[in-house]
């Protein structure tokens, strides 16, 4: 039987969105398919000594369908994650992602589990409330003598990146994480320029020239990135703050020259690690602004993200096909937002192509709304229009234009969950009726989420399994002999 998505026309998109589906096409290649399964070089049973560990930072179960879709739609062809999902000879499973302060984990705490094999406190970096610091699985690897890296699209130095090597009782001092990365990560490649630069760091310290000093490779933009693989310590930044959303950076040229993508930045790590860690090595990968777009509601801006982050996961499933003694385990921190298809049949279906036609995240949609404000600093209801045509290609209603003008003027219209009660969550839940993508709320969510893992060693991430197991069974890999400490919740929140 045909579905409807086979019947979907490949969708034309126009400008420099084109420029940008091309360059995120040109990653690599789906796994070719062998009676209806993946083939790839994939095997369950030895011990990798190379790990790479993808996450989709906030990557809800409703996410890897939509953007399969969404790729077949716009790309005319499917995801990587799919595909691993699909595949019989690969590992499938979740992870419980709980933290010490509960059952919904911040990045922190989550991206900690995995990388000290102890639950902690949300906010926390591999430490514990009475002061002990947990060592973190890219130190003890470099102590053995492991590669390590750390590649992201947040700040470099922000919580997902820093569970695997910081020890810090605030997630948010990424200043002085920066200074404890060298030594410890061969390989730093993300967003956080604010954290390096002597002109904006508090205390006047210059980073980029102290990494050098300690012999990294300092690059600055795409051209740079793409050309250092060749060193054996990068220092890649290529932005103030986070790098840009995928589908901002993918309508702006002068983005797309600056900044490389999450498979770009993968690959260089990847080519450099090899070279340089003839023992093997642990490579972290993030995805980062898939949560941040999911705080915000905006579906178009995590699916873009999400499909960012496919086009990485396809980098290293082909180098794990031509290095079978690779471990690459795709997955996820926790979810954020609970986002799906909320209709049925063809309207969903129409609903859903009108995603393709969005240019902007939703973080500009906001300023260019606030922009078009008059002398009452309100935006009329025929401006908000303008902007929402324009930049998502979406024909409001007259009465839904008047609700987001109300929150123009500081007049809230009712929604009766809080966590959605300001701009982007009544913006997008308003949006919901043209797009088909409804939320839950506005936050990190319990769900379990999902493992995809392929290569050496993949059937320990098989079926349900607590977060810290990851730690055990990554250090059991690499001949690492090493538990942290542990603390009770109760004890925990004594002295937090
Ligand atoms: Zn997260």
């Amino acid at each position: 039987m045909r579905t409807s998505h086979d019947r979907r026309r490949f969708l034309k998109l126009s400008g420099a969105g084109l420029a940008g589906t091309a360059l995120l096409a040109g990653t690599g290649t789906l796994p070719q398919r062998a009676n209806g399964r993946t083939a790839t070089a994939a095997h369950g049973g030895e011990k990798p000594n190379k790990i790479i560990f993808m996450v989709s930072d906030g990557m809800s179960m409703g996410v890897p369908g939509m953007a399969e879709e969404f790729s077949k739609m716009v790309r005319g062809k499917g995801t990587y994650l799919a595909s691993m999902m699909q595949n019989q000879q690969m590992a499938h499973g979740w992870f419980e992602m709980f933290s010490l302060s509960g059952i919904v984990t911040d990045s922190a705490a989550a991206s900690c589990s995995w990388g000290c094999g102890t639950r902690l406190l949300n906010g926390w970096v591999n430490m514990l409330p009475d002061g002990s610091k947990l060592e973190p699985i890219l130190r003890l690897a470099k102590d053995e003598g492991y590669g390590t890296g750390l590649v992201t699209t947040a700040t470099v130095t922000h919580a997902t990146p820093a569970g695997f090597a910081a020890q810090i009782e605030s997630r948010g001092r990424e200043a002085e994480i920066a200074e404890q990365y060298p030594g410890i990560v061969d390989v730093v490649m993300g967003g956080g320029q604010r954290f390096y630069s002597a002109d904006q760091r508090d205390d006047g310290k210059d980073l980029f020239q102290v990494y050098k000093d300690k012999g990294y490779h300092v690059a600055r933009d795409r051209d740079e990135a793409l050309k250092a693989g060749e060193h054996d310590k990068i220092l890649g930044v290529f932005s103030d703050s986070h790098v840009p959303y995928t589908l901002d950076q993918i309508n702006d040229d002068e983005l797309m020259k600056k900044v490389p993508t999450l498979a770009e930045m993968t690959k260089v790590a990847l080519e450099s690690l090899d070279r340089s860690s003839p023992k093997g090595f642990v490579i972290q990968v993030e995805g980062a602004r898939i949560d941040h777009a999911a705080h915000a509601n905006d579906a178009a801006g995590v699916i873009w993200d999400q499909i960012a982050f496919d086009d990485a996961v396809g980098v290293a499933l082909e180098y794990q096909r031509r290095n079978p003694d690779t471990l690459v385990v795709v997955t996820s921190d926790h979810g954020n937002a609970r986002p799906g298809m909320g209709q049925y049949s063809t309207a969903a279906d129409e609903s859903f192509e009108r995603l393709a036609h969005a240019k902007a995240s939703f973080w500009p949609i906001r300023s260019k709304i606030r922009e078009a404000a008059n002398g009452n600093g309100a935006t009329p209801p025929a401006a908000v229009q303008d902007v929402v045509k324009e930049l998502l290609g979406i024909e409001l209603s007259r009465e839904d234009a008047s609700y987001i003008s109300d929150m123009t003027g500081d007049r809230m219209p009712p929604m009766y969950h809080r966590s959605q009660r300001n701009f982007h969550g009544i913006f997008n839940a308003i949006l919901s009726n043209y797009n088909g993508v409804s939320w839950g709320c506005t936050t990190h969510t319990e769900e379990y989420v999902v493992i995809a893992a392929a290569g050496a060693g993949q059937d320990k991430f098989k079926g349900l399994i607590k977060n810290t197991d990851a730690f055990h069974i990554m250090t059991d890999f690499l001949g690492i002999d090493h538990k942290n400490k542990t603390m009770s919740r109760e004890d925990a929140m004594a002295l937090a």
